[in-house]
């Protein structure tokens, strides 16, 4: 078995589905699985549809519009005949997301956002499926929510992986090309789930791992690893050969080409990860794998933007000792922030984490009650590993440093 990942990016418009055709027919697709994430931004489009529906927006029905405008183009470009049955498909998947609306009790925002959100996935891969046979290319179509089992934790569900194990041990049929849904899952009673954002790469990486798969490949719309996101930085260099070990380095501190919790389950079978041009699918890529750390050697920068970094220290000018460090922690856990990094003296504790559930105001309210705080939001995080003293100086060169790290193998800065 194979599994395949091919991300919003590469199917963010009628080109890219046809694309994928293209790639799967150039490298064949045999026992393969093949995940696929929502539509370009589709995410993006149904967060903010979650936002209007729970906010009793004006604009709901419009940006319910927008999602639909977005794919009925692609469906055209698709499907000449607009008789074709998929048109009646995607309408009844538009309409059970409405039904959701419709019906929802529940005023908790991370249950709503799962229960809307997944609808991304649900279309695209219809999609993408109905292309698939279309072209020749037969395909089944799986609704993932019966393999992947999860807890309840909307928006960062974790993987049960007894039951996840055991559903794709029984129900799978390998000897096909199989197309599923990245990012979601399904929970005890069988309400949707999603893996935290971005989470698709780390669905191929569940299947391959349950599969015991002989590799998984995740299609971007660049090269493969990088030595930094070329978004960010000029003359970035491609890895040809990362060791498990600095691949989940690289992703947790940010490296945002890998999910961070693709690569441990696939490092648990050695399993090799490749990460593959979808433009250029017949070259090598990046090979996450055993042996070689990094190759070529060089330095490489990950930047996280959009941190917040809080430095604290005690109202009564005592020390920052274990105690108020674990309140400190239980409050971050609280309010769901993910931490980046720590540094505390005699007298003071920062710490620089994201924000991801909107919950900093509650967080510095609750902080204040207890300490002197100070907050610098919209802060960059900027990670190096495997630094040299000119690559510190070439970031500190226009930037006002508010907070350093060095280890043997890592520097981390956080700038304003
Ligand atoms: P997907 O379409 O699968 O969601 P992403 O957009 O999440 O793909 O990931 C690909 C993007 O990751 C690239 O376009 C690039 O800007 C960014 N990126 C960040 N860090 C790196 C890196 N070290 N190497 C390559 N790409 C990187
Ligand atoms: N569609 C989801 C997201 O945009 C999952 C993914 O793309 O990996 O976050
Ligand atoms: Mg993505």
């Amino acid at each position: 078995m194979r599994v395949f990942k091919f991300g919003g990016a590469s199917i963010k418009n009628a080109e890219g589905v046809k694309n994928l055709a293209s790639v799967l027919k150039q490298v064949g697709y045999d026992q393969t699985l093949v995940v696929v994430s929502a539509m370009g931004k589709t995410t993006n489009a149904l967060e903010i549809v979650v936002k209007n529906y729970l906010d009793k927006s004006a604009e709901l029905q419009s940006s319910i519009q927008d999602v639909k405008k977005f794919h009925n183009e692609i469906l055209l470009d698709l499907f000449v005949n607009t008789q074709h049955d998929v048109y009646k498909t995607i309408s009844l998947i538009f309409r059970d997301m409405e039904d959701v609306l419709r019906h929802n009790k529940s005023p908790d925002y991370n249950f709503v956002y799962d229960q809307v959100i997944g609808f991304g996935e649900l279309i695209s891969t219809t999609i993408v499926s109905t292309y698939l046979n279309d072209v020749g290319i037969k395909n089944n179509w799986l609704d993932v929510r019966e393999f992947i089992k999860t807890d309840d934790y909307y928006r960062r569900a974790n993987v049960n992986w007894d039951l996840t194990q055991k559903r794709i041990k029984s129900n799978f049929d390998q000897n096909s090309l199989n197309i599923t849904q990245g990012f979601l899952g399904s929970d005890t009673n069988n309400f949707t789930t999603t893996l935290g954002r971005e989470g698709s790469d780390y669905s191929a990486a569940i299947f391959g791992y349950c599969l015991n798969a002989e590799n998984v490949t995740i299609w971007k719309d660049v090269p493969g690893v990088l030595n930094a996101d070329p978004r960010h930085f000029e003359k970035a260099q491609l890895l040809d050969h990362i060791s498990y070990r600095e691949a989940i380095e690289l992703a947790f501190y940010g490296a945002s080409v890998i999910h961070p919790k693709t690569l441990q389950p696939l490092q648990k079978k050695e399993i090799p990860l490749y990460v593959k041009s979808f433009v250029n699918p017949k070259n090598a890529g990046t090979k996450v794998g055993k042996g070689v750390g990094l190759s070529p050697e060089v330095p490489c920068f990950i930047v996280k933007k959009n941190q917040v970094l809080v430095s604290l220290s005690s109202l009564d000018f005592s020390y920052i000792v274990e105690e108020n460090i674990s309140e400190i922690f239980k409050l971050l856990h609280l309010y769901k922030m993910k931490v980046d990094v720590i540094q505390n003296s005699a007298i003071s504790f920062s710490v620089c984490f994201e924000n991801t559930y909107d919950n900093l105001e509650r967080l510095l309210q609750h902080l204040k009650s207890k300490f002197k705080v100070t907050c610098h939001e919209n802060v960059s995080l900027y990670t190096v590993r495997h630094y040299k003293e000119q690559d510190i100086r070439s970031i500190e060169k226009d930037k006002n440093v508010l907070l350093k790290q060095l280890t043997q193998e890592t520097v981390q800065m956080v700038t304003i």
